[in-house]
């Protein structure tokens, strides 16, 4: 039987955005743990997934069914604060059309464009601004991502760039995860179809497939040395209300724009209501040719991305319970002419163990073992180590093991023994 876990809902930090029900699919395979809903205020119309990726747990949630644009998702965003009160950044996560700059942004089908801030902003609303005869000159700043997971985006790539050959890639890592959903493993699979790039003036005619365009009609473009690889671009994100199909309009803009090289719909609703890192898997070429058939397996490449961030970024302490200082003292039945009440000053030693600051919220935690039935060792061992902790804090007495730990438990005959003794002790000082 699987264990339910339910948090409270200020144990989650992290936010993490779909827009297509396929998207969404695609974050819960990276979850490592499912939990339970947590109870939502009325009025609350949000649903979300909830669960664990590495260290943090994540709050998964979208627009209704058939809802995209900015103002959808505006709508959802804006309420998730209210909802997790300790949610401090988020992931967009999801599918955008590409923009191949040839030669220089060589992107391609099934690659990863993170919205960051290179030659030009991570996100820029391209259609909002002042209407000028040869376009729109756009007056609108949004908001940069979370400076903390920009920081991860450099930890992240730093990795990749370091792995060393035969070290499998976290993309190939992650996507496994697919095959064990019997449902999604076809679907989320790198399509067979080819990836083909059209001439950005070759309108896709009527009623034909894409399969039967002259080759002549095609970008030639260099095999990859290793064809399946996902490649990461960081580039301005465009973002606007209209599904770009155009591929002389695609140019044109992102050619305004820094060269950006990623067309989508939802991350200029987001920025200024809940800054977020824009992760899009790519799946088309924002032109005419567009189709769905490289949407599950660019949503899956996003998904994994957003996994890599979360395993890379360090855990975030919210409770004084969480990370507490643990001290392990466990006895063992003395043999003849040994000296146990020297341990207290070897676990000092070993375990580079230095006692928390009496000011520190951090929680302290003691446990003793005992091997023996007297509880004698753990008892002398435990002396020594209080009196390190005096001298470490400079008190002019040893403290009460009482005095300094929050949480004291004994294990074993002689560790309740232990623990019994000195509780005797307080309740007499
Ligand atoms: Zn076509």
């Amino acid at each position: 039987m699987a264990i339910k876990i339910r948090l409270k809902a200020d144990a989650y930090t992290v936010g993490l955005i779909y827009v297509k029900p396929l998207e969404m699919h695609a974050i819960t395979a990276m979850l490592d743990e499912h939990h339970e809903a947590v109870p939502m205020r009325l009025g609350d119309d949000n649903e979300y997934t909830l669960g664990k990726i590495g260290y943090h747990n994540v709050a998964i949630v979208g627009p209704p069914r058939g809802a995209q644009g900015k103002v959808a998702i505006a709508n959802v965003v804006g309420r998730i604060c209210l909802a997790f009160k300790n949610i401090r950044v988020g992931l967009l996560v999801g599918i955008g059309g590409g923009v191949p700059h040839l030669p220089e942004s060589d992107v391609r089908l099934g690659d990863v464009v993170v919205g960051a801030p290179e030659v030009g902003p991570a996100v820029v609303q391209y259609d909002f601004g002042k209407q000028l005869p040869d376009g729109v000159e756009v007056t609108r700043t949004l908001n940069k991502p979370p400076e903390l997971l920009l920081k991860v985006v450099d930890k992240v790539e730093d990795r990749y760039q370091r792995a060393s050959e035969g070290t499998e890639d976290f993309f190939v890592k992650h996507l496994r995860r697919f095959a064990e959903f019997p449902r999604m493993g076809d679907r989320y699979k790198r399509p067979s179809i080819p990836d083909r790039l059209f001439r950005a003036e070759y309108d896709h005619p009527e009623g034909t497939f894409c399969s039967t365009h002259d080759h002549l009609q095609e970008v030639k473009r260099p095999d990859r040395d290793r064809p399946h690889e996902v490649r990461i671009h960081y580039s301005t994100i465009l973002s606007g209300d209209l599904v770009m199909k155009s591929g002389l309009m695609r140019d044109q803009i992102s050619a305004k724009h820094h060269n950006a090289v990623c067309f989508e719909m939802e991350a200029a609703g987001l920025m200024d209501v809940f800054p977020c890192l824009v992760i899009r898997g790519i799946c088309d070429y924002s032109d005419s040719h567009k189709s769905k058939e490289w949407q599950e397996y660019a949503a899956a490449v996003a998904a994994a991305y957003a996994r890599e961030i979360l395993l890379t970024m360090a855990k975030r302490v919210l409770h004084e319970l969480e990370d507490p200082e643990i001290v392990g003292v466990r006895g063992a039945p003395q043999a003849a002419g040994q000296d146990s009440s020297r341990r207290g000053e070897d676990i000092a030693r070993d375990s580079n163990y230095r006692p928390r600051a009496s000011s520190s919220a951090k929680k302290s935690i003691l446990s003793l073992d005992g091997g023996g039935i007297r509880g004698y060792s753990s008892l002398m061992i435990l002396e020594r180590l209080m009196g390190e902790i005096k001298k470490t804090l400079g008190l002019a007495t040893a403290p009460l093991p009482c005095q300094y730990f929050d949480i004291i438990g004994g294990a074993g005959t002689g560790g309740y023994i232990a623990a019994e003794s000195f509780l005797n002790l307080y309740q007499r000082s």
